[in-house]
């Protein structure tokens, strides 16, 4: 499939971490993917202008600073490790994704005890972020030496290569299979869509608009709930403080039952039983919470 200059291109990670809640919330936006075969670069969307480059994580920062894709999906570690090394900004970080969360640590052998961050000073540390890395150690004023490994930073000590590692870290897991535990924190990331600053025509940019207005949507939607209940109206002020998220409620009277209300509002954040006991000791009966299926701000 060659490049179509009519379409939108969207780069996201061919196979990895990444890939699959990348596709997700790109068919939750209500895309049909086009399943490509397992070689292809691209998957093209059946039902809207867009076509998915699929490439390693790595690429993504330079196929969107130079405007061969107009949008991105990638980790905040590979963006701004990348963003490190430009003279001036190519890329803009329009929306988190709320998936790929991970953070970069540094790590050091699980014998050593009492650590604190000077005892990095004049130490070796192997990663395979060097920009990241540097720019912590510039913050708190340490002079370790950075080693640039492309991977298999794990191993580094093992190996006598370095004292300590720099590595991406979700469970530990991987660090604790290497006789490693993680002493300092050096960046939190998650995964981000992005949107090159090469200028791209009125057309491509009302598209890259429409589906990052889904996006937005398919974001909000995920946390989201819609709570209905009733309340004496005495007690809205309390009520409406309690409700997580919500905006402008709608209240509308109960026929029958003089002096009481139904509520009803979209909560933009986590509804939990806790918050549904505080409605209740707040005064709140017949307390409904619904998933939203789509929403468009
Ligand atoms: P590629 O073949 O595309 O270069 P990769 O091996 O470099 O893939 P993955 O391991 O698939 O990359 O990770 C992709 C991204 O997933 C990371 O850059 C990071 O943003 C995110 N991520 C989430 N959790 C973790 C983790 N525990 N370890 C590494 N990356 C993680
Ligand atoms: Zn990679």
């Amino acid at each position: 499939m060659s490049r179509d200059e009519n379409r939108l291109h969207l780069a996201v990670q061919k196979s990895g971490r990444l890939s699959d809640q990348s596709r997700q919330l790109l068919k939750d936006a209500g895309l049909k993917l086009l399943q490509g075969g397992r070689n292809e670069l691209a998957a093209r969307a059946e039902n809207f202008p867009l076509d998915l480059m699929l490439v390693r994580d790595d690429d993504i920062p330079t196929f969107v600073a130079d405007g061969v894709c107009e949008l991105g999906i990638v980790g905040q570690n590979v963006l701004e490790e990348y963003a490190l090394g430009l003279p001036e900004p190519r890329i803009e970080q329009v929306a988190k994704l709320g998936f790929g969360r991970c953070s970069l640590k540094i790590a050091a052998p699980d014998s050593l005890r009492g650590f604190e961050l000077p005892m990095l000073g004049g130490k070796r540390i192997a990663t395979s972020y060097p920009r990241l890395l540097r720019r912590f150690l510039e913050t708190n004023g340490l002079d370790a030496e950075v080693v640039a490994m492309r991977g298999a930073v794990e191993l580094a000590p093992r190996l006598g290569i370095a004292g300590f590692v720099c590595d991406l870290v979700s469970t530990g897991a991987t660090l604790d299979a290497n006789g490693l535990a993680p002493v300092a924190d050096v960046f939190d990331s998650e995964a981000v869509l992005v949107r090159t600053m090469r200028p791209i025509d009125a057309a491509h940019a009302e598209q890259a608009q429409a589906l990052l207005t889904r996006i937005d949507g398919v974001i909000a939607t995920a946390e989201s709930k819609y709570i209905v209940l009733n309340a004496p109206e005495g007690a809205l002020p309390a009520i409406t403080h309690i409700l997580p998220g919500a905006e402008a409620p709608t209240v509308v009277p109960l026929i029958g039952r003089p002096g009481h209300v139904a509520v009803q509002a979209v909560c933009q954040e986590s509804v939990f039983w806790e918050t549904l006991e505080r409605l209740k000791a707040a005064g709140a009966s017949a307390i409904l919470v619904m998933p939203i299926e789509k929403m468009m701000l």
